[in-house]
């Protein structure tokens, strides 16, 4: 099982373009919406069998926004964009390992 524990709070901040996100040891970061869809982990942003990222950032588009977000059981959040993707999941581990790069 993934140890890392939820995060305290998920806020869409629309006109930061960006997730605000806290977790329950203090660390409070708001991610970039453009680089975090970049990090889409799903099998149509990343090659499966060579782990090479299909998605650049560069192909996002820059007023990219979040129109929903599912929690998907207790350890995921599934995000909706504007783009029409909402294939990948987003674990509390890789939302941590990307708050703390931040
Ligand atoms: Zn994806």
């Amino acid at each position: 099982m993934d140890p890392t524990p939820p995060p305290v709070t998920i806020r869409r901040l629309p006109d930061e373009q960006a997730l605000a996100i806290a977790w329950p040891d203090g660390l409070a970061r708001s991610l970039n919406l453009v680089q975090l869809r970049a990090q889409c982990m799903c099998a149509r942003c990343v090659d499966e069998i060579t782990g090479e990222r299909i998605v650049e950032i560069d192909g996002i588009d820059p007023g990219i926004a979040i129109t929903d977000m599912q929690l998907v059981g207790n350890y995921a959040l599934r995000i909706h964009w504007s783009d029409g993707h909402h294939q990948g999941l987003y674990t509390w581990r890789h939302l941590r390992d990307l708050c703390e790069a931040d």
